[in-house]
């Protein structure tokens, strides 16, 4: 699953994993778990993290192949790779377990859209779940997967104030753009319009997905 910040990775990768039974490998998830727990991997990168840079690639790069290694068949990457050397690492790891990429799933959203939408962004800290101060906002009865009814526990990133959300998406344009090109040569590739409702967009990606190669 792959696009800029705020383009809906992660939302629509919940959906695939719930209705395709896929394992998820968030890298951003992951990072903030450790970081949470106070592991020497997350204090290397909450710095990083916090003013909007890519946490180094031997990092990332050795925590994915961690979780690769224990993967069951079928799973989702979401935010990774995210550099051109964690996409080569990524074919090497994937041959190593014989498991052939199948495909990239690219959200396209304009700059300006994802600056709103990273601006008003709240997750729930139990369960994951996204909210927009303007166009999703939480309710008393929206229910919490992990809480309960109404019980979500909302934050906000501190990777989302503005300097670090125009960090983000600059180095998504110089670092990370750079990989679409790479899957592209190869053909796997799936570029889908990421703006409008996320049914809408869920169902681009599964009709897109239906028919890729
Ligand atoms: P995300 O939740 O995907 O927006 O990721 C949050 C932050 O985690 C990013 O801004 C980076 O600092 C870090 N991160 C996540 N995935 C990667 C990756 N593949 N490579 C480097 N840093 C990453």
């Amino acid at each position: 699953m792959f696009g800029p910040p705020g383009a809906g990775k992660g939302t629509q990768a919940e959906r695939l994993k719930r209705d395709l039974g896929l394992t998820h490998l968030a890298t951003g998830d992951i990072l903030r778990q450790e970081v949470a727990a106070g592991t020497a991997l997350g204090a290397e990168a909450k710095r990083f993290m916090n003013e909007g840079k890519l946490v180094p690639d031997a990092v990332v790069i050795g925590m994915i192949r961690g979780r690769l290694e224990c993967a069951p068949d079928d799973f989702l990457l979401d935010g990774f790779p995210r550099t051109l050397p964690q996409a080569e690492a990524l074919d090497v790891m994937l041959g190593e377990l014989d498991a052939p990429l199948q495909a990239v799933v690219s959200l396209v959203v304009p700059n300006d859209e994802l600056e709103r939408r990273l601006g008003g962004r709240w997750l729930c800290r139990a369960c994951g779940r996204s909210y927009h101060e303007v166009s999703n906002p939480h309710t008393p009865r929206d229910d919490c997967e992990a809480n309960g009814p109404g019980a979500c526990d909302l934050y906000q990133r501190d990777d989302d104030r503005p300097e670090a959300i125009a960090t983000r998406l600059a180095t998504y344009a110089t670092d990370t753009a750079p990989v679409l090109g790479y899957y592209a040569e190869r053909g796997v590739l799936v570029q889908i319009d990421g703006t409008g409702a996320l049914d809408d967009v869920y169902a681009r990606i599964r009709a897109a997905l239906a028919t890729a190669p």
